[in-house]
């Protein structure tokens, strides 16, 4: 069965990714604790998310890795982007593809995200297409042009649980903020 590495973030975009690409191949999900705020429930909710598929008869297997990402301020409620993070991402997908003989390392960045960030711009886009290539494999972003709402329609359809997903960059006492750029996308 073909393998095809997916980043999880404990959020709905990339759960999408891995359950589609579940249906199909293998999906290694690969989690980032990177120092984000929210890595324990980001980490909890992957870890959840990758037990029901496979417990739902999909073929998924779940790594998770640790880096320190540096950032000036992790304390603030609206998070700004950290710089060049899914360079490092894509970087850690495609050591990990390799070790485990994948070809593809697919991200679910999302249509909205390419307005807000750096690294989901075509530039970079089109740049990590060429970093993959160099080490033989495909960086793709399968859900590049659908808007977030098309992506909780799309997550709802299939029966993926949201409510035991993650998506809040700074949460309070362990509960989604309702403030931070991902809640207010998610719209909780
Ligand atoms: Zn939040």
């Amino acid at each position: 069965m073909r393998r095809r590495v997916v980043l999880l973030s404990g959020g709905v975009d990339s759960a999408l990714c891995a359950f589609e690409i579940a249906q199909k191949e293998e999906a290694v999900c690969l989690f980032v604790d990177y120092g984000q705020p929210a890595a324990k429930q980001e980490y909890e909710a992957c870890r959840e998310f990758t037990q029901e598929l496979r417990a739902s008869g999909r073929s998924v297997l779940f790594y998770d890795a640790k880096t320190n990402l540096h950032y000036d301020d992790w304390s603030t409620e609206t998070t700004n982007e950290i710089p060049a993070r899914n360079l490092v991402l894509i970087s850690m997908g495609i050591n990990l593809a390799l070790a485990v003989g994948a070809d593809i390392v697919a991200l679910g960045i999302i249509k909205d995200d390419a307005v807000d960030y750096v690294d989901c711009s075509p530039q970079f886009l089109k740049a990590a297409h060429e970093l993959g290539a160099a080490f033989g494999v495909m960086v793709e972003f399968p859900l590049l042009k659908w808007k977030k709402r098309q992506v909780m329609q799309s997550a709802q359809r299939l029966g993926i649980d949201i409510d035991r997903l993650w998506s809040c960059y700074t949460p309070k006492s362990g509960k989604p903020c309702g403030e931070c750029q991902s809640c207010k996308a998610r719209g909780v």
